[in-house]
């Protein structure tokens, strides 16, 4: 298969967990016979020190033509005094999700076998398996709708609109992701085996979606839990479907993540559940984060940020970067095996003991190794070696 990706490495950190990135593709383009043209462009501070724009006209044209794209991260404190709108993080990554149309946020949380010790959770909890896609709705919502203050300044509203279609396109995200993340493309024939996918750390289960809401107190809420339950009986039955409010997911979330499987859910609940999920797996450098449209492609990244605190010292960790990677073989170009290969590399280079200093215990520090090695060796162990 051909397909055309663009890098953006960005600031900070970005260019180093890219470039490993690159070479695990190109490891899976030589494994599975695929043709990746890679092309990097500048994006965020790095482009604005170019040519004055942190999102240069070529660079977004770049990334509308290409069938997916894989950002590292923008922004860090030589940028920081630039007017909000010409920031890296406003002007590269708010435009670039406007623009390519993007409305869902897809962010796996998972506790690696090998990094169990991580979480910040009990043992006994941990061991039950923390494997969560949430799927947060990316356009809509309190930070989208109309906001102000009275004329005396003394009370203000955030307004939260929603729509069914906005409901709809988000739900139709996750159940199809749900669908995947059991190994069905499309809804199962009846009596028909599931293969489960390889390197799950829990137990193979029916594809399951929470939705969540608050619908005892807010209509937009309502129209969602309606919406949701609509479509999932026309079109998704085969998927378990089960509805929480917001507060009860926030504690179950650290109580026992092991009953999630895809969490489908509004922008601000998203946004504040993705983070407390992402802290449970206790490692910001292992998570990756999709972000899509209605079209195929989407924008693949890390959750972290630039790390300006550790640019340039060769010890960043690039395995949330290639997680994002397989991430986007598996939702933009359809290559869902290999999407699992670039997974199970990543579990068995964990499980082998090779570590980056942000994973490595305490007392292994010292033998920790560097963002190149840690990429040499998710290159290795795709090419089988
Ligand atoms: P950050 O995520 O960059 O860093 C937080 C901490 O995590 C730091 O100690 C850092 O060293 C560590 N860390 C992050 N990624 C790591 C990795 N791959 N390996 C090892 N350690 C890692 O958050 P921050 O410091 O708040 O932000 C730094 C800059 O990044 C800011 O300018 C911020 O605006 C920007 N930012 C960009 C994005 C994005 O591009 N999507 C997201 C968040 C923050």
């Amino acid at each position: 298969m051909k397909a055309n990706i663009v890098l953006l490495p960005g600031d900070g950190v970005g260019p180093e967990i890219v470039a490993e990135a690159a070479k695990a593709l190109k490891a899976v383009a030589t494994r599975f016979g695929h043709d990746f043209a890679m092309t990097e462009h500048p994006v965020g501070g790095a482009a604005h020190d170019l040519c004055g724009d942190c999102l240069p006209d070529a660079t977004l044209a770049a990334c509308k033509a290409a069938d997916a794209v894989l950002l590292g991260a923008v922004g860090g404190p030589k940028w920081d005094t630039l007017p909000p709108e010409k920031r890296p993080e406003r002007r590269a990554l708010l435009t670039l999700r406007s623009e390519l149309g993007l409305f869902a946020n897809l962010r796996p949380a998972k506790v690696w076998d090998a990094l169990k010790g991580a979480s910040p959770l009990k043992d006994e909890i941990v061991a039950r398996g923390i494997d969560i896609l949430i799927v947060r709705e990316l356009t809509g919502g309190a930070y989208f709708g109309k906001k102000g203050r009275s004329a005396d300044r003394t009370s203000a509203y955030d307004v939260t609109p929603y729509s069914t279609h906005e409901i709809e396109r988000v739900a139709r995200i996750a159940f199809e992701a749900a669908r995947r993340r059991h190994g069905r493309a499309v809804a199962p024939q009846p009596g028909r085996a599931v293969a489960p996918r390889p390197g799950r750390a829990v137990a193979p289960r029916p594809p399951k979606v929470t939705s969540v809401d608050k619908a005892n107190v807010l209509e937009t809420s309502r129209l969602w839990r309606e919406t949701v339950t609509a479509l999932h009986a026309a079109e998704y039955a085969d998927v378990e479907l089960e509805h929480m409010y917001v507060d009860n997911a926030a504690m179950q979330l650290v109580r026992d993540p092991a009953r999630f499987d895809v969490i489908l859910t509004e922008n601000m609940f998203g946004d504040i559940l993705s983070d407390e999920a992402s802290q449970i797996t206790g490692s910001i450098g292992m998570l990756p984060s999709a972000s899509l449209g209605a079209a195929k492609g989407g924008l693949y990244e890390p959750i972290h940020g630039s790390a300006p605190d550790i640019a340039g010292k060769g010890i960043a960790n690039p395995l949330a970067t290639i997680l994002s990677a397989a991430l986007m073989l598996r939702h933009a170009v359809g290559l869902a095996a290999e999407a699992d290969a670039v997974e199970q590399a990543v579990s068995d280079v964990l499980a082998s003991g090779v570590r980056t200093a942000d994973i490595a215990s305490p007392s292994g520090a010292s033998s920790a190794i560097s963002t190149s090695e840690m990429g040499d060796a998710i290159q290795a162990a795709l090419s089988g070696f």
